[in-house]
């Protein structure tokens, strides 16, 4: 499929509807993990910051952090979110070397905070972008491939895991699908991805590096023709620059666009984004970067969720839940829009 020749961008958006959603993770800057007492400090030596919780060992059992669910209600309030009176963890299970109990604990179905949204700005236009759910979970530790030319598995001789990282508590914000924006689709995740970031920032509760990956970005994005349902959406996974965010929905609104043209149809599946080498692509195009595949996705029911046995619900208090909410710090839109004024 990635022989197909692709069209041009103002080709694709007279015959084709794109529809985005973004799921960014934030590593929260706690001083502490998640559900144990372990440095979080980056650039450590390897596997210096672990015990026996966090390297999943029998018998240990998990504490939350309360300043990661502190944190977490912030980001959902200056997101206009719902905070749950009460929710849980969940298990989600599933097999990779770099997560030791061979389950992350998340939340599923009880998500701490739903139902926002973050008003985005475009030369002269504002896009209301809806935010589904803001979650908590850990993060996984880091693999290293070596021996490969790429540094990723294929090829490698020998792969070597890091465990640091593993229960850092990471927070998931996901959007509702982003209909209509058209031609500003690539724009618009931009621009949404920038702000988040500035919010997170303006918040004090992560350091929101994105080539650090304390901020990760999966890009979601299916065309439909006009008049049509949306289409299969696929997920890129883990960009990590603004820049590449804007141009993996772009390279693939084309790739899915020669896909459909030719009769084909889009698979559910993650992909990744990779950068164009510089200089200017073959053909003498310009050429965005392009998205190759990765797994088929998995559903809910592969991860096998269900409730955290070993950590009690969390029912946070209105009245801190409002005191939270009274010190938030101004947005940062509305301090531009201030300043400005
Ligand atoms: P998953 O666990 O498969 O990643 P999530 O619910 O976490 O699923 O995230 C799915 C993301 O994809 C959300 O941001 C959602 O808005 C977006 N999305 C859903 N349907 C479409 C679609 N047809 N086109 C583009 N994005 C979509
Ligand atoms: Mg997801
Ligand atoms: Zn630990």
């Amino acid at each position: 499929m990635s022989t197909l020749a692709l069209p041009g961008y103002d080709d694709v958006i007279a015959r084709y509807e794109p529809v985005i959603g973004l799921e960014v993770h934030v590593e929260l800057g706690t001083r502490t993990k998640m559900f144990c007492g372990c440095r979080t400090d980056f650039g450590a030596e390897p596997n210096t910051q672990v015990c026996p919780v966090c390297l999943g060992l029998p018998g240990s059992l998990p504490v939350a952090n309360r300043a990661a669910i502190e944190a977490t209600i912030q980001i959902g309030l200056a997101l206009r979110c719902d905070i749950a009176e009460w929710c849980r963890f969940a298990r989600k299970n599933y097999f990779y070397p770099d997560m030791p109990k061979n389950f992350q604990i998340s939340q599923y179905d009880e998500p701490l905070c739903v139902d926002g949204y973050l008003d985005v700005d475009l030369d002269g236009q504002t896009v209301r972008v809806g935010i589904e759910r803001v979650h908590l979970e850990e993060d996984t530790g880091k693999t290293l491939h070596i021996g490969g030319a790429t540094g990723r598995i294929h090829g490698a001789t020998e792969s070597l895991v890091d465990y640091n990282r593993a229960g850092i508590p990471l927070v998931e914000i996901v959007t509702n699908p982003i209909p209509g924006t058209g031609e500003l689709a690539p724009h618009v995740a931009r621009a949404y991805v920038t702000e988040l970031r500035e919010i997170v920032k303006s918040l004090g509760v992560s350091d929101v590096r994105m080539e650090q990956g304390s901020m990760r970005c999966d890009v979601n994005t299916s065309l439909n023709r006009p008049g049509e349902e949306w289409g299969t959406r696929t997920e890129t996974k883990n960009v990590n620059s603004l820049r590449s965010v804007e141009r993996a929905v772009q390279s693939e609104m084309l790739r899915q666009a020669a896909v459909l043209d030719a009769g084909g149809t889009i698979t559910q599946e993650t992909r990744h984004f990779r950068e164009r080498a510089s200089g200017s692509g073959e053909h003498g195009r310009e050429d965005a970067g392009h998205t190759v595949p990765g797994r088929s996705k998995e559903t809910a029911t592969d991860y096998r969720y269900f409730p955290e046995p070993d950590l009690v619900p969390i029912a946070p208090d209105p009245a801190w839940v409002a005191e939270l909410k009274a010190a938030l710090p101004e947005p940062p839109r509305e301090r531009r829009q201030r300043l400005q004024a």
